[in-house]
């Protein structure tokens, strides 16, 4: 029987026809520069994006870092959400590795940060006071959020605020082509407002590995260096960056399947009492199970062959691997487990 894995969106296994691509790429050694393949995706993706240039990453941890250190140099600071990847979920690289400070914000309930706040928490610069604090240099926002597509006028907005305070601007987007198949929009229209970009191939995109990231000329040569200094300059990577390109070639409007397969889901567990659908955007549905049923369920679904993570934060995400009968499937076994549970 088929495991219906609705853990997270990096679960993927590369398609038959991405695997063939992937057999079938050109390749060399991408720390000369002289991977072919490698060379295709950064144009490509430069191209795509509207961006000067692209450089290809093992991860987005990696990318966001290397972005984050392109941006700014030791004793200078980031704005950010408080539940930030960049921040919250990167293992703290930015400090540790960058010796950049986060500053971080309280995300508002769709992932903005407010203005007042980024305003307040700039900090002066320059001889006197100045010299008390560290340099605030780079606004970084995330799209999607939870799934959310962070609305587009509060990026404009927030981006041009922080330009006109003399911040650059960086955008985790591991999930931006969600948000752009979501909004209808291309990718270039949500690359826009950023300086540099960061993007997963590996979530719905479905590769085994990668991240672009792409941006100005100048910040992406500056991402080259620290790359290779992080350990990311990788050999023959051209058999990577072949599933990226497929991806990009084929698995972009699909998404469109993914965020439809979240929509029947959420419209399919509202319908059992137990279960509070709490939100559903793009590919993602949050839950809020009662506590007690929580690792129950995840143990009964388990037994199905249905993996889901019910404990920590109940978040379903579809993808490349979950199909409309999956979904069926899943719901029908969730229905079974309170019908049992309620006897
Ligand atoms: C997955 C993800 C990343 C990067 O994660 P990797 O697993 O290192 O590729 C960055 N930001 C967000 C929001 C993500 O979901």
């Amino acid at each position: 029987m088929k495991v219906i894995d609705l853990r997270s969106d990096t679960v993927t296994r590369p398609t038959p026809a991405m695997q063939a691509a992937m057999a079938a790429a050109e390749v060399g050694d991408d720390v000369w520069g002289d991977d072919p393949t490698v060379n295709r995706l950064q144009a490509m993706a430069a191209e795509r994006t509207g961006k000067e240039a692209a450089l290809f990453f093992p991860s987005g941890t990696q990318s966001n870092l290397a972005a984050l250190m392109a941006h700014c140099e030791r004793g200078d600071e980031y704005i950010v959400g408080q539940m930030a990847h960049t921040y919250r979920w990167e293992g703290g690289g930015a400090a540790v590795l960058g010796s950049i400070q986060p500053q971080p914000i309280e995300n508002e309930a769709d992932g903005s940060l407010p203005l007042a706040k980024i305003a307040a928490a700039i900090k002066p610069h320059g001889p006197g006071l100045g010299a008390h604090f560290a340099r605030t240099r780079l606004l970084a926002l995330e799209n999607t959020w939870g799934g959310r597509v962070l609305p587009a006028a509060y990026v404009t907005e927030a981006t041009n605020f922080a330009r006109s305070k003399g911040l650059s601007t960086h955008l985790d987007g591991a999930r931006a082509f969600n948000a752009a198949v979501a909004s209808n929009v291309s990718i270039a229209d949500i690359c826009k407002p950023f300086d540099t970009v960061s993007i997963c191939t590996s979530k719905g995109l479905g590769t085994p590995v990668g991240a672009v990231l792409v941006g100005t000329r100048e910040l992406i040569d500056k991402a080259y260096r620290w790359r290779k200094m992080l350990g990311g300059g990788m050999r023959q990577s051209g058999y990577l960056a072949a599933a990226s390109i497929y991806a990009l070639d084929h698995h972009v409007s699909r998404l469109a399947e993914d965020h439809a397969n979240a929509q029947l889901l959420a419209q399919g567990l509202r319908k059992i009492s137990e279960i509070e659908v709490v939100g559903q955007a793009t590919n993602m549905v949050f839950l809020k199970l009662p506590e007690a049923h929580a690792k129950p369920l995840e143990t009964f679904l388990a037994q199905r062959g249905i993996l889901m993570q019910g404990v920590y934060a109940a978040r379903l995400v579809t993808h490349l691997d979950i199909t409309h009968g999956d979904v069926n499937r899943f719901v029908m076994a969730v229905s079974d487990y309170f019908k049992g549970a309620a006897k």
